[in-house]
């Protein structure tokens, strides 16, 4: 939400809704069915198959003739055990007190049946009916479903070509940090290998790095970097491993200069200096 904000998408809504745990969610699905049932007719032809397959899928449906008939339907709060309810009312809680703005969607589901409690949307107004640009939620029993131990998690997911679709159409330009990325040159696969371990102390820098697995040349690698567009390359040969100093080369002015693992601490300020 805030990362949304933050590119500028101030238009944006969360929706949320808690579909309970395995215990009390089953006799909500047996409520909603037995209401269904009779007005099965009346659905469109996607929620007559749900109906069986996955009939909280219903509640998302975006025909119509569907929102008709769950106009009356029972509803999931109304089903939620003591500690579903418990804690959905400390998620909205929560919320009211960090001011994030929310709507209560109790036609909320997911398509998948591993969720549990609460689950949410970002909805942009920017997108017509496909209107979601991220969604996710709650999955406390996947974990130990696929044989690990009971572990709580959550995610989600967002969509990209939405995302990008409802800044365009809201005007809005998000400024991208660009940064310079290092091209790691290792001469030979020993040197590759130290490379991946720089590479990895450089990222964790906040600096992006990428190793060339090619086992290629110097200057065959240096082609490629240039070619690629890398403005830095760091190159990683016998000699540098074994003086524990490796060297870091403009593309563009193609001055070099040695580093150690302790300038990496100083990265950013190196490549700033020298660029
Ligand atoms: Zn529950
Ligand atoms: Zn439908």
């Amino acid at each position: 939400y805030y990362f949304l904000n933050k590119l500028g998408l101030n238009d944006t809504e969360i929706q949320i809704n808690s579909i309970g745990c395995k215990d009390c969610r089953g006799e909500y699905i047996k409520q909603l069915k037995f209401y269904l049932k009779d007005r099965i007719d009346s659905l469109c032809e996607v929620c007559k198959r749900r109906f069986e397959s996955n009939p909280l899928r219903i509640l998302d449906c975006k025909n119509v003739v569907c929102k008709n008939v769950l106009e009356k339907a029972p509803q999931i709060e109304d089903f939620l055990c003591s500690s579903c309810k418990e804690h959905f009312d400390s998620v909205k809680k929560e919320l009211d007190r960090l001011k994030v703005f929310y709507v209560l969607n109790p036609y909320l589901v997911r398509g998948l049946d591993y969720y549990t409690r609460t689950i949410f949307e970002i909805k942009s107004s920017h997108l017509g009916s496909q209107d979601t640009i991220c969604a996710g939620g709650r999955y406390d029993d996947l974990v130990s479903e696929l044989g690990g131990p009971p572990t709580p998690a959550m995610g989600f997911a967002i969509g990209l070509e939405r995302l990008l679709l409802s800044l365009e159409k809201a005007g809005v330009k998000p400024s991208i940090a660009c940064l310079p990325c290092i091209f790691v040159i290792g001469i030979g696969q020993a040197c590759i290998q130290e490379g991946m371990r720089l590479a990895s102390l450089i990222r964790s820098q906040g600096i992006p790095a990428i190793v060339n697995f090619a086992n290629k040349s110097l200057s065959a690698q240096l082609r490629q970097a240039d070619k690629e567009g890398f403005p830095w390359v760091l190159i990683v040969g016998e000699k540098e491993v074994e003086e524990k100093r490796y060297i870091l080369r403009n593309m563009k002015s193609g001055r070099q200069v040695y580093v150690n693992e302790k300038d990496f601490k100083i990265l950013d300020k190196i490549l700033k200096g020298e660029s």
